[in-house]
């Protein structure tokens, strides 16, 4: 950890920063109408695009000023249109989030409610499509409330198959799980500032084909702050944004964007995912157990049973005390799981601090070593 963090936050957002992040976000002050602002918006968009290898002719972004969820409402409100039908995956509380947001505005939503912590049943998933005419698909990659990455290039090439749009909040894996969107077949992407980018929350991306922002304009307008075609049109005709964007974090998600875009995206991959390997190894020698396989597992995120015995709240208070912040379960995962993010500024000897605290704690090593 950098000295400059009080905790060691390793939740599931906000994560700790980088000190030239944190820096970053308390740096000069410019104004959103001037060349400043747009030589940010086009760093961020060139680096964006070049870190995801997407083609510029082809794929476009806007940033929203808004935690993730900023994102994923401007597209369910924007792209989607009243009349589609949209079939939602939710395999877990962030896919069940996007149903709930794409319901409010599009009254064709259906639900195909999966198990939490379950394969995704594709076969399930073809015959919906195959007999319901639908024309979208929205799913979450990294399902942050099980740890579960989710078969996003499966599902793609089902939409593929049966001509349908794919949607996809990857607010929790980008930057940390590997994601091709040309290869996987998603029409629009949605991430935030809070996770695996490394910076602090109150940002979200919305990267898409460029052919599908600029059907936007023709559609209605159903919220004013959150229109994608809004932002789309800032964005491209003026290198601004619509309403004033909370600028200090522009320039920390450029910064962000900036290391790792020097470190290489590749390079950044492997770290989270050795960050995450030396997490689980640990837990396991400690005695501990995994909520899913291994195989099916983010970068981002692991799910670890809480010990019998042991409510969340205490084993809460007793890591906070040493200064970590770990999640709870949600939805039926309360009181059997927490929840511990590996992103961010952390490194192993952070990991291997936790699980000192965790041994202490839980006194699982007793139990493990006997
Ligand atoms: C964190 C998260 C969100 C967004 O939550 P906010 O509170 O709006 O930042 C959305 N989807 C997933 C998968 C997430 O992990």
């Amino acid at each position: 950890m950098e000295d400059h963090a009080r905790f060691r936050l390793m939740c599931p957002g906000p994560i700790n920063v980088s000190r030239r992040v944190s820096e970053a976000m308390i740096s000069s002050e410019i104004g959103h109408r001037e060349s400043e602002f747009s030589a940010l918006l086009k760093n961020i968009k060139k680096n964006c695009l070049s870190l995801m290898k997407l083609d510029p002719e082809e794929y476009s972004m806007v940033v929203i000023t808004g935690s993730g969820s900023a994102a994923n409402e401007a597209v369910l409100c924007s792209a989607l249109q009243p009349q589609d039908h949209i079939l939602s995956l939710v395999t877990g509380e962030f896919g069940r989030r996007l149903s709930e947001i794409s319901a409010i505005y599009n009254p064709n939503t259906e639900a195909l409610v999966q198990d939490w912590a379950t394969p995704l049943d594709l076969a399930n998933v073809e015959q919906k499509l195959k007999n319901g005419h639908f024309d979208w698909v929205t799913m979450v990659h990294h399902e942050t409330s099980t740890g579960e990455l989710q078969p996003v290039k499966a599902v793609g090439a089902l939409c593929r198959k049966y001509g349908v749009k794919l949607f996809v909040d990857a607010v929790s894996s980008f930057m940390v799980d590997p994601l091709d969107l040309a290869d996987c077949n998603v029409t629009f992407m949605s991430t935030s500032s809070g996770k695996g980018i490394g910076m602090g929350p109150g940002l979200s991306l919305v990267v898409g084909r460029i052919s599908e922002f600029e059907k936007l304009s023709t559609y209605p307008v159903r919220n004013y702050y959150l229109s994608l075609a809004r932002h789309y049109s800032f964005f491209i005709n003026k290198l601004q944004t619509p309403n004033t964007p909370g600028i200090t974090l522009f320039i920390a998600l450029n910064e962000a964007l900036n290391i790792i875009a020097e470190e290489g995206v590749e390079n950044r991959l492997r770290f989270q995912a050795q960050k995450a390997r030396y997490f689980r190894d640990g837990l396991k020698s400690l005695g501990f157990a995994l909520l899913q396989p291994d195989h099916v597992l983010s970068n981002a995120v692991s799910s670890v049973i809480l010990p019998a015995s042991m409510s969340f709240a205490t084993l809460r208070d007793r890591l906070r005390e040493r200064g970590f912040i770990v999640y709870g379960g949600k939805g039926p995962l309360a009181d059997k799981i927490f929840q511990v993010s590996t992103m961010g500024a952390v490194n192993c000897d952070d990991i291997q601090d936790l699980l000192d605290a965790l041994a202490d704690a839980t006194q699982m090593n007793i139990h493990s070593v006997a």
